[in-house]
């Protein structure tokens, strides 16, 4: 048996892992917008990573009726893509169509408004998890059929406009940039910020691939007083 496939083994039955209580208290998210929706979501899940979330909850007190909060202007897209990662740790970018289809997608918006959701719910795993998959979508289409994909100027004023300037999502979308450097990928609409950063890391010559740096978690918000989320999974 390869190493590879022993390891998933040992991972079926860990002694020692926490298991998760599915018969605790269930709480309805509304998010209001565009595209109004409901969620529901066990308290403990729920409460398990993001700041604004436990004080949402710890206010609506023990009481078991009405355990609702809510939430105005949120993507329920975002939001579900949220719930799923709490749920499996993991991120998923679907790129099938309804007939099952794998068909080609931009991700970028949805990487992007997921990396601002996890500012707005104070969730430092969720935007170091996102910070990996954008990683990872930046070196899968930059060996796909497909392409490399990068965001478009619009969404590069989003991610600026929503996250601080010492951000390391920042400094990441710099280095992909800088790692392709062709100056025909920049365009003058493009954040300030972002143009003279690019500039001069491109005229150091090519950066690190993103994906050897990501390993060290270089991208990442945790610092050295908290364990990396990759460490709990
Ligand atoms: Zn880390």
């Amino acid at each position: 048996m390869s190493t590879d496939k022993r390891s998933k083994l040992l991972h079926v039955c860990e002694p020692n892992a926490e298991r998760s209580s599915f018969s605790n208290t269930t709480i309805a998210v509304h998010v209001t917008g565009p595209e109004a929706a409901v969620f529901y979501a066990h308290e403990k899940l729920l409460t398990s990573s993001s700041l604004v979330l436990v004080r949402s909850c710890r206010e609506l007190g023990s009481a078991s009726s009405n355990r609702r909060i809510f939430f105005e202007n949120l993507d329920p897209r975002s939001f579900n893509l949220y719930l799923n990662w709490l749920y499996t740790s993991a991120i998923t970018l679907s790129s099938a169509d309804s007939t099952g289809e794998q068909r080609y997608e931009d991700h970028w918006p949805l990487l992007i408004n997921l990396y601002v959701l996890s500012i707005r719910l104070e969730d430092l795993d969720f935007a170091d998890a996102v910070t990996d998959a954008m990683v990872s979508y930046f070196a899968h289409t930059k060996r796909s059929d497909w392409g490399l994909q990068l965001p478009i100027s619009n969404w590069k004023h989003f991610l600026y406009d929503n996250t601080p300037p010492k951000a390391k999502v920042r400094r990441l979308l710099v280095q992909m940039y800088a790692h392709v450097r062709d100056p025909v990928l920049l365009d003058e609409r493009d954040p300030a910020e972002f143009l003279a950063e690019t500039s001069q890391a491109m005229m150091k010559g090519a950066a690190e691939d993103p994906l050897m740096s990501a390993a060290t978690c270089c991208f990442h918000e945790h610092g050295n007083s908290r364990s990396c989320y990759r460490d709990r999974l």
